[in-house]
């Protein structure tokens, strides 16, 4: 299987963290976008990630950093809950850069890269006829992949729209806030994340169940209470709007083809954030192909081996997920005061983990909310 191709449809930062792997392995990959250049739409989504997850990507992500990040403000009605940590928890990057330095990381490795270059169904299924090649899927949330070769949907999306506000106000330019229970925000939250003392950005998410354009819930939101307050006399920048799937696909190997990142709905439900996730799925993806080639294992493994290393996490992002985003926000408000009053704020302080449910649950067990 000497003669084996990688071809990764999408240059987002999943496929091309996926192409720096294959390429190191001395694979030969091309990767192949329909988009001008690899900053293109990259701030269509925001960029908070956990320190100990982006340790993990393989990517030199320090020139993207904006901002340091130690708390987080979740509120539900008039219910705060206030998470302070005692040292940096989390970066927001700038999507853009982040997206360059990784495009710049799987070239240095040998990756080939092609912009406006978008592959169509009839070619990816003539690509895919040739059993010399290998196609993954790196092609975002509404994947043409998965389309092109029948694989199961995604049944729930998050609409999201978000703008960056100038000479905004915010309380804490080092802590997130997030706003769950908001009429606007149906089945998700809104949010408002510093890049610094001034500079602040907003969005807001609703399920694609409320078919609801998600620009108009952003005016709503915006307008709202405290929300109005931090960018009262800001300027607005540019707004954008998105999509993220809740939930992954049921399937995610056929054949030759495969499912990475978006595509394969590797995302955290709770917030929607999914390169930590797809990072670590598109590096079992390139061993999985690099055992392969080299002893003819079958590629099907795959879907095993991401779903028992992350599957456990990700059901549980879902759970809570289904759990918050069912509540009234009645109900919601009430839980967190009933939390806060257990020490919920200083267990999440010391001990929260954005990324891993399970590793928080098991901190938990050991040591109880007050411990
Ligand atoms: C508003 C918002 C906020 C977010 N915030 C966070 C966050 O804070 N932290 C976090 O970890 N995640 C966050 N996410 C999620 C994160 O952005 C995604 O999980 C991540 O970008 C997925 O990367 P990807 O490479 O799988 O897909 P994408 O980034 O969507 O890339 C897919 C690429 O495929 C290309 N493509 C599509 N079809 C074809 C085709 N047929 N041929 C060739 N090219 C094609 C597209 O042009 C695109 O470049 C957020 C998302 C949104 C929308």
């Amino acid at each position: 299987m000497a003669d084996t191709r990688v071809v990764v449809v999408g240059a987002g930062v999943i496929g091309l963290i996926l192409a720096k792997e294959l390429a190191l392995r001395g694979i030969a990959t091309n990767v192949y976008d329909g988009k001008r250049s690899v900053e293109e739409g990259a701030d269509k989504a925001s960029g908070i990630l956990s320190k100990t997850g982006l340790g993990r990507i393989g990517i030199d992500y320090r020139s993207a950093i904006v901002n340091e990040l130690d708390g987080a403000v979740l509120h539900a009605g008039n219910e705060s809950l206030r998470v302070k940590a005692s040292s940096v928890q989390a970066y927001v990057l700038d999507r853009g850069r982040l997206a360059k330095r990784c495009l710049e990381e799987a070239e240095r490795a040998g990756a080939e890269i092609a912009f406006e270059r978008r592959l169509g169904a009839e070619e990816l299924r003539k690509l895919a006829n040739d059993n010399s090649n290998i196609i993954v899927g790196a092609d975002g949330a509404v994947s043409g992949v998965a389309a092109a070769f029948g694989f199961p949907p995604i049944k729930e999306y998050v609409l999201t729209y978000k703008a960056e506000y100038s000479g905004a106000s915010a309380e804490d330019s080092h802590s997130v806030e997030l706003f769950f229970a908001n009429k606007h925000a149906r089945r998700f939250f809104g949010w408002s994340a510093p890049y610094s003392s001034s500079m602040v950005e907003l969005g807001i998410g609703t399920s694609s169940t409320a078919k609801r354009s998600s620009a108009s819930a952003f005016t709503d939101f915006i307008n709202d209470g405290n929300v109005r307050d931090v960018v009262e006399g800001a300027e607005r920048m540019a707004g954008h709007a998105s999509i993220i799937p809740l939930g992954s696909r049921r399937i995610t190997i056929k054949g030759n083809v495969m499912l990475v990142g978006d595509a394969a709905g590797q995302v955290k439900a709770t917030t929607g954030g999914g390169i930590i996730f797809g990072a670590a799925c598109a590096r079992i993806a390139a061993d999985v192909i690099s055992a392969h080639i080299e002893h003819g294992t079958a590629l099907a493994s795959y879907e095993k081996m991401w779903r028992r290393q992350y599957g456990m996490d990700l059901k549980l992002h879902a759970a809570l997920h289904n759990y918050y985003s069912s509540m009234s926000p009645r109900s919601l408000a009430l839980l967190m005061k009933m939390s806060k009053l257990f020490g919920a704020e200083q267990f999440f302080s010391r001990y929260g983990d954005m990324d891993s449910p399970s590793t928080m649950l098991k901190r938990f067990v050991l040591r109880g909310l007050t411990g």
